[in-house]
């Protein structure tokens, strides 16, 4: 038997259960789960806010990280440190919140190395999406000499990660938030300057001064728009999430004056090369103490409410969960 959180039904809350190995669904590699996450969409799901969820009974979490203790996939054997994220866990299959995951090894990717369990969830899907989105920015052949450049969200997980890596990489980071009292611990990420999200948050002029040769946002909306409009001649701006909201009231003005590229990017399904690709660049490029500095750890039975918070804004950086406590 194991420690899991279940949904049973649509609309039904979110609690801890004890299951049985034979609840598990079919797949191919079985993993005793030590870390998993909250990321916004656990949060959504967890809180039934949105519809993230849509099969069930289900386990929810789009996140885990452990060992490999049985398996019929030829890649992987017991053992084995695996890290999953998207691929419908937590989603359409179950996910990560458990102490036991039965997954398809097709998905799978090995822990890089460089990290424990633990800090491979607290990359998770959202440090390993803003690593996609720097990804992004280099295919349009964004350098650290292009100029500055925009994080919006930059205190949730996205963001934090963001600023790392680009500090890291030499960028000059301006971190756009509304955590203002959290001035040094994003200067300590690697941010240069800091501004309040309530300068791009509010609808404002097609073109702008332009600013930034490039952005990472994770809030869409105005915020998106904005940050387009104010992206200098031939930027680029990575788009992955929508924490103001989904919808995107622009005009074409910094695309067809300016040449400027938005550039979609999405986790879940992204293929097997550009995992690993994120994934090796995260344990060459992410600093692990500036990743430690971003992380606060919890038990399973605190993930219900840390989803709660997510979805209120009061989260700072990463959330792990320890699912074995
Ligand atoms: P977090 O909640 O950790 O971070 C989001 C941050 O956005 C908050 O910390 C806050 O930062 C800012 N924010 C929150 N509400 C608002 C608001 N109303 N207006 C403006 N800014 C706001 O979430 P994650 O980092 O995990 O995810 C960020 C977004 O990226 C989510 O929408 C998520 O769904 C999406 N995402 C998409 C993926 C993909 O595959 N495309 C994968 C992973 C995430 P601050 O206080 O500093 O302003």
């Amino acid at each position: 038997m194991f420690n899991a959180i279940l949904v049973d039904q649509p609309g039904s809350a979110a609690k801890i259960v004890r299951l049985g190995e034979s609840e598990l669904p079919e797949a191919s590699v079985t993993v005793d789960v030590a870390w998993s996450t909250i990321n916004y969409k656990d949060g959504l799901a967890l809180t039934g806010k949105s519809p993230i969820l849509r099969k069930f009974p289900i386990v929810p979490g789009i996140d885990l990280a452990g060992v490999v203790t049985a398996s019929s996939h030829p890649a992987w054997k017991p053992g084995d440190r695996v890290v999953m994220n998207g691929a419908g866990i937590g989603e359409s299959r179950w996910g990560g919140l458990s102490q036991r995951a039965r997954v398809d090894g097709d998905w799978l990717v090995r822990v890089p190395e460089a990290f424990d369990l633990r800090q491979a969830m607290a990359i998770g899907t959202a440090g390993y999406t803003a690593m996609l989105c720097v990804l992004a920015l280099e295919r349009q052949g964004v350098t650290p000499v292009s100029g500055e450049v925009l994080v919006t969200g930059a205190s949730g997980g996205v963001g934090s990660v963001a600023i790392a890596v680009l500090a890291g990489l030499g960028y000059s980071v301006t971190a756009s938030t509304g955590k203002l009292e959290q001035g040094d611990y994003l200067r300590n990420l690697g941010a240069g300057a800091v501004i309040d999200r309530h300068e791009l948050s509010q609808p404002g002029k097609p073109l702008q001064k332009e600013r930034w040769a490039a952005v990472v946002d994770s809030v869409g909306s105005h915020t998106l728009v904005n940050a387009c409009a104010q992206t200098r001649y031939r930027g680029t701006v990575a788009a992955c999430g929508l924490a103001q909201g989904m919808d995107f009231p622009a005009t074409m003005a910094p695309f067809i004056l300016r040449g400027v590229t938005l550039c979609g990017v999405e986790s879940v399904m992204a293929p097997m090369p550009l995992r690993l690709e994120a994934w090796a660049r995260l344990a060459r490029d992410l600093d692990p103490r500036k990743l430690e500095m971003m992380t606060t750890g919890i038990g399973l039975g605190d993930a219900i409410a840390a989803a709660e918070r997510i979805l209120a804004g009061q989260v700072r950086g990463r959330i792990v969960v320890d699912v074995n406590h």
